[in-house]
């Protein structure tokens, strides 16, 4: 298993779509703000049968942060 540094990733401050910290609109949800305070990682593979896509309001198949902000 990788190891994820937080900075090479930064998170979406509206959706917690983690995307490459080159990334300058969300590919999730086109928003321009990101964090790169985040933590936590979850991997959406398919929302309709993850509890964890369902708590966190996750609808788009992707990585997100559990936790966004300091
Ligand atoms: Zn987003």
């Amino acid at each position: 298993m990788s190891k994820m540094s937080s900075k090479a990733f930064k998170a979406c401050i509206k959706c917690k779509a983690l995307v490459p910290s080159e990334t300058e609109i969300c590919p999730v949800c086109g928003s321009k703000e990101f964090s790169t305070e985040w933590s936590g990682i979850v991997i959406v593979l398919d929302p309709d049968k993850s509890m964890v896509a369902k708590l966190l309001g996750i609808k788009t198949p992707g990585r997100y942060a559990i936790k966004v902000g300091a």
